[in-house]
């Protein structure tokens, strides 16, 4: 028998540990996905939309359990996981009341007495999910999802087993079916045989490019459909205009929330070299306040990384930059799976710190001569999750919203996720979209009916 067991990352304490499934565990869960399936599609969305309303409420009941628990398993402090929390709850209370709306028939006008598009469900949706977010990426993906018809599989990260069981708990407790949202511990060879099983009818990930290029394949194999979050490696652009004072919290915000660790962080600061000076200065200065310490202090701003070893490989990466001419402006000091607040600058095309996604709490900064030379830096990624620019020149900002190839584009604001608005990627940033309308409808069949 297998077992894994998570870890604070804060001190290195073993927390719990956990039996891995069984190929037997996994066909009853296969089994069970499938009968529950064969009711819960046929159930109003009225009915399942009223479930997202008691989802929503026992996450506020617990939000502070939760939070404790995100910072034990992978190091988030507590202020941001009780915030993470809350914000599930919206995206609940979100679908709760746009559901009926999004999955109602779609009337169209053709020669036929009655033609529409229906969107019906598909059936069990696995869904593979990372560390960093452990509620918000399963709740964003699950609440509409499931309230389409689907029943769904969460394979969550091996470093957080807690927060997977305590979600499916959450399920439980809102008055969710049986089978209708199962939690498995499985390795990446039992993922592939789910994938490959006639039962699952998708796959969504949340993960890593290396993860998105397995799973797509497998996916691909069996001619699943697939969507994929992956990583990213975004450019916040600062225009010679942007007003700095009113906007600095919000840049440092956007590259150090979550001690870095976030996907659509501000990975590259591409700055003109206009204001550069005074860019560094005040961003350092910023940086220099944030509050490291014990992720379950509320008081801290910066908790520990998820792993040690995701703290080595950014050390590594930002030692390859170093060698190859960036400069330490602040930071790089590195204890166990803590790493401090680090700015480097200097940094050009062909350094890890440009070309590589940096998922922990350190800043590159790029000086850039022009707004051209900017547009064409921030594009310069293999990455394509989102930019944004900080200027006061808005109707400049306006005319360049094509040359973005990424999935977002915000000006004067932190790239971030909202239930009402669509999030996903572009290039290596995968396919597909979360949240909004367009969230709701990847899991569907969008069948045409035609009625004569
Ligand atoms: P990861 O190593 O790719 O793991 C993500 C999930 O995929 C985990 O459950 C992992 O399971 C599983 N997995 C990894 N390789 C697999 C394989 N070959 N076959 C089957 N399953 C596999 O990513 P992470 O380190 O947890 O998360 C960080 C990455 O996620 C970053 O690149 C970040 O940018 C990205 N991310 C993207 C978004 C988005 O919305 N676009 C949001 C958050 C994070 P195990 O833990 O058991 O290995």
């Amino acid at each position: 028998m297998e077992y894994i067991e998570s870890v604070n990352p804060y001190n290195g304490e073993p927390l719990e540990k956990y039996r891995m499934f069984t190929e037997g565990d996994i066909k009853a869960v296969l089994e069970k996905a499938d009968i529950s399936f064969k009711s819960w599609k046929n159930e109003a969305v009225e009915y399942r939309s009223g479930l997202l309303k008691n989802l929503a409420k026992a996450l506020l009941k617990n939000k502070k359990v939760y939070a404790q628990l995100m910072s034990k398993e992978m190091g988030k402090p507590l202020n941001q996981g009780i915030a993470e929390i809350e914000k599930c709850a919206w995206a609940c209370d979100f679908y709760a009341k746009n559901a009926v709306e999004f999955l109602a028939d779609d009337l169209i006008d053709t020669e036929a007495n009655e033609s529409f598009i229906s969107y019906d469900s598909m059936g069990c949706i696995l869904a593979i999910m990372p560390w960093n977010f452990p509620f918000w990426q399963v709740i964003r993906f699950a609440a509409p999802t499931l309230t389409a018809g689907n029943t769904v599989i969460l394979k969550h990260a091996s470093n957080v087993p807690g927060c997977g069981l305590a979600l499916q708990e959450l399920f439980t407790l809102a008055g969710y079916p049986e089978g209708s949202f199962q939690f498995i511990l499985a390795d990446h060879k039992q993922l592939e045989s789910i994938i490959g099983n006639p039962i699952v009818q998708g796959v969504t990930l949340t993960g890593s490019e290396k993860a998105g290029r397995a799973i797509a394949a497998e996916a691909g194999k069996h001619l699943k459909k697939s969507v994929m979050e992956l990583g990213g490696n975004n450019a916040c652009i600062v225009w010679e205009d942007a007003d700095l004072d009113s906007y600095m919290d919000t840049m440092v915000m956007a590259r150090m929330q979550n001690t870095g660790q976030s996907c659509i962080a501000a990975k590259r600061f591409i700055v003109l070299e206009e204001i550069y000076d005074e860019f560094l200065m005040k961003f350092r200065n910023k940086v220099q306040t944030l509050k490291s310490g014990d992720p379950l202090d509320k008081e801290t701003d910066i908790g520990v990384m998820a792993r040690e070893d995701l703290a080595k490989t950014l050390a590594q990466q930002v030692k390859e930059s170093v060698d190859k001419g960036a400069k330490v402006l602040y930071g790089n000091n590195r204890r166990g799976a803590y790493y401090e607040p680090t700015v480097l600058t200097g940094v050009v095309p062909g350094m890890p710190a440009f070309d590589e996604e940096l998922f922990g709490p350190v800043a590159a900064i790029v000086k850039a001569k022009d707004r051209e030379e900017a547009i064409a830096l921030a594009a310069n990624s293999k990455f394509g999750l989102g930019s944004m620019l900080f200027t006061e020149d808005i109707k400049s900002a306006r005319k360049i919203i094509g040359d973005i190839p990424d999935g977002a584009f915000f000006i004067n604001e932190m790239v971030k996720s909202d239930p009402r608005l669509p999030f996903g990627g572009t290039k290596a940033s995968g396919y597909g979209r979360e949240l909004s309308m367009e969230g709701m409808l990847e899991f569907v069949n969008k069948k045409t009916v035609y009625i004569n």
